[in-house]
């Protein structure tokens, strides 16, 4: 099989990930992380050909250190694989509604990027960081930017605007914009391979659970709605985030209870969700472990995080009438087979029925059908949004690569 090697970087404000992926077959022959940026203890681990390694960057290292570290210390260790890349793709957390799709850089680019700053004021910036480190290291390969918001921008505005007067949508791009497209997405295409459908005929509820989590409603293979909103906050129970709230408990917290406006945000972003509910872990492992042992608070967590799964799902069947299948995916999606047991269970009303055997042996990447035959179509899917950057990435280039007559 031939390859077309896709250098994949998804800069976070103090880390990086990187993966050499083949855009053919989604292969990854290098992956690794990078953290602690602007730290003393900034460093480094990597995978290559399942061998395991790690090492010290140099302390307050950032984003290109690190790129320079990798190209020097990995890439090149492997002799003439830099050679080999076709591109460089960048994951994006917001293009707000300035992107629907995925598209090779330029200064043009950079600036809208840079735009939305305020939608995503700790990742954006970092994203354009990682954009100048790849640039000044590879000069002559192309760059792409793939959205974490572009594959929600099919949305109605029905489903993307909320209540608030208009001008605050108009003026100010207060709406919903979603996140996690690019693994819907990859879902969207796996799901209409496993089932046999064209893309365009395709109606399913996608579960990205992971230790941010979110759920999106595809018709017709587009989204029309979704559980996350103008931030990365709304919808789920996840790991430490809250997910939806009564926006007045904000108020109450500052002008009744003394917090200030950044406490409360940590409170909602890292101290919320499995964590708060729980008080032992935002790890899912570690939840369930205490939920069989009866831990009172660790049942209660499992059980809010999936009773508002299945009333976002049942939800859905509004915008999409016919649905052909429930994905789950993420790491929780793809190995808790209690999750998707309880979610399922929850879901009788659809008359979903669970194969426990099935459901219990479908972990560790496996994708599969868990439904029973009589019951509507539950599934796992292991995502990989490396994958879709590398295509996406390679589809570009191809397209805008001069044609010889
Ligand atoms: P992700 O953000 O997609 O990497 O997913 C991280 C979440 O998946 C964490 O809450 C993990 O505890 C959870 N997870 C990973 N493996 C398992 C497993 N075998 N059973 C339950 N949850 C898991």
């Amino acid at each position: 099989m031939s390859s077309k090697l896709v250098l994949v970087l998804n800069c976070g404000s103090s880390s990086l990930k990187f993966a050499v992926v083949n855009a053919v077959n989604g292969e990854n022959l290098i992956s690794g992380l990078a953290e602690c940026f602007n730290l003393a203890d900034a460093r480094i681990k990597w995978t290559t050909h399942g061998k395991k390694d790690s090492t010290n960057l140099p302390p307050m290292s950032a984003h290109s250190e690190a790129v320079a570290y990798i190209v020097e210390h990995i890439i090149k260790k492997e002799g003439s694989l830099a050679s080999q890349f076709v591109a460089i793709g960048h994951r994006i957390v917001h293009g707000g509604e300035k992107f629907t799709h995925s598209v090779l850089v330029d200064e043009n680019v950079i600036n809208n990027i840079e735009e939305c700053i305020s939608l995503a004021p700790l990742h954006n910036p970092a994203h354009v960081l990682g954009i100048r480190a790849a640039q000044a290291a590879f000069p002559e390969l192309p760059q792409v930017v793939v959205f974490d918001t572009a594959f929600h921008q099919s949305m109605p505005a029905k489903a993307f605007m909320y209540a608030l007067p208009y001008a605050l949508y108009k003026d100010k791009g207060i709406r919903r914009y979603g996140m996690h497209g690019t693994s819907h997405l990859f879902i969207t295409q796996e799901a209409a391979i496993a089932l046999d459908k064209p893309i365009s005929e395709l109606n399913i509820i996608s579960a990205h659970l992971g230790n941010g989590a979110s759920v999106t409603a595809i018709k017709n293979g587009q989204c029309v709605d979704t559980s996350m909103g103008m931030t990365p906050l709304a919808g789920l129970v996840m790991g430490t985030r809250c997910g939806d709230l009564d926006p007045s408990i904000i108020e109450h917290l500052i002008a009744h209870e003394g917090y200030t406006i950044e406490q409360i945000m940590d409170i909602l972003q890292k101290e919320s969700g499995l964590l708060g509910i729980s008080g032992i872990s935002s790890d899912f492992r570690t939840i369930t472990e205490e939920h069989l042992k009866n831990n009172p608070r660790a049942t209660l967590a499992l059980d809010m995080f999936t009773y508002r799964l299945a009333k976002y799902i049942a939800s859905y069947a509004v915008p999409l009438g016919r649905i052909d299948a429930i994905v789950f995916t993420g790491g929780i999606g793809e190995n808790s087979a209690l999750v998707r047991q309880k979610v399922l269970e929850l879901l009788s009303i659809f008359s979903y029925h669970v194969d426990v055997q099935k459901n219990e042996t479908t972990i560790l990447g496996k994708s599969g059908i868990i439904s029973t035959p009589d019951s509507p179509i539950a599934m796992v899917i292991p995502t990989n949004e490396e994958w879709v950057i590398a295509k996406d990435a390679v589809a570009l280039v191809e397209q805008s690569a001069p044609v010889c007559a």
